[in-house]
């Protein structure tokens, strides 16, 4: 077993999260003083760290045991052998084989933002689906909803997600080329930079009163999306924030 070691804890390290997701780690753990990412293999990393290996223990079994129901707007996100008995729509995920378990602050934003659209009936797209949680969400609430990712190994997961909850959502293996315009709600979880590039896709897909969430962006980086979202035409229409992560909301 691979482990990357970074220096700090879960909140000090929170925005490397979605990258060491996106690079390939199936889970994270915290110790005294560091944070472990576990991967299948080696690769190359851009973040500040050390390599270390471990026996093959069933590390992913340990996590597994660990993890938490989330609650999430309407939702309660829960793995295969967690028992719910409160009235939340749940959402279940087999967690550790793609980014978004709910355990994240940008995807419970996400959730929220999401439940708040009443998205029955309407067409929904989900940049960067990941495990296809905010596509099966907008399913669950009754939209016709498409997820897409560049990481064509995520889209299996998803869809196999997707059947687990009864729905099926659409998924495709690309990013906002792979979809036909117009999209009633757009909601992207990504990063800042990301945003401000696809910033005139957004303005493309949505319909005139289509609505984009995009979330995955540090506080710090959030004047960078706002000029980039108003530069391809669209109003602001709200934030969230949760510690340091905020979602931006606009308006076409
Ligand atoms: N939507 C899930 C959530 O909210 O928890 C997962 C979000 S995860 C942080 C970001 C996902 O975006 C990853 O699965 C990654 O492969 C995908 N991604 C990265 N760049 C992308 C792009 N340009 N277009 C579409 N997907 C992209």
């Amino acid at each position: 077993m691979h482990v990357f070691v970074l220096k700090g804890d879960f909140e000090l390290l929170d925005a490397y999260v979605p990258r060491l997701f996106e690079l390939g780690a199936r889970g994270l753990e915290e110790k005294p003083g560091e944070v472990w990412a576990y991967f299948p293999e080696r690769v190359e990393l851009p973040l500040p760290g050390r390599w270390r290996e471990l026996p093959d223990e069933d590390w992913l079994e340990a996590w597994k045991r660990d993890l938490k129901p989330v609650v999430a707007g309407p939702f309660v996100v829960l793995a295969p052998w967690h028992d719910w008995t409160s009235p939340e729509r749940r959402i279940v995920l087999e967690p550790g084989m793609a980014f978004g378990t709910g355990h994240h602050a940008t995807t419970r934003m996400a959730l929220e933002a999401l439940a708040g659209e009443n998205p029955a009936g309407k067409r929904v797209l989900d940049v960067g689906t990941g495990s296809g949680i905010l596509a099966i969400a907008a399913a669950l609430l009754g939209a016709e909803a498409l997820g897409v990712d560049t990481d064509a190994s995520v889209v299996p997961v998803a869809r196999e997600n997707a059947r687990r909850n009864g729905v099926a959502p659409e998924f495709r293996v690309g990013s906002v080329e792979a979809a036909e315009p117009p999209y009633d709600v757009v909601v992207a979880n990504l990063y800042a930079e990301l945003h401000a590039e696809l910033a005139p896709a957004y303005a493309r897909l949505l319909a005139p009163g289509g609505r984009a969430h995009l979330t995955g962006v540090l506080t710090g980086r959030a004047p960078r999306v706002r000029r980039a979202l108003a530069d391809a035409g669209l109003r602001p229409a709200g934030e969230r924030r949760e510690g340091e992560w905020a979602l931006l909301s606009f308006e076409r």
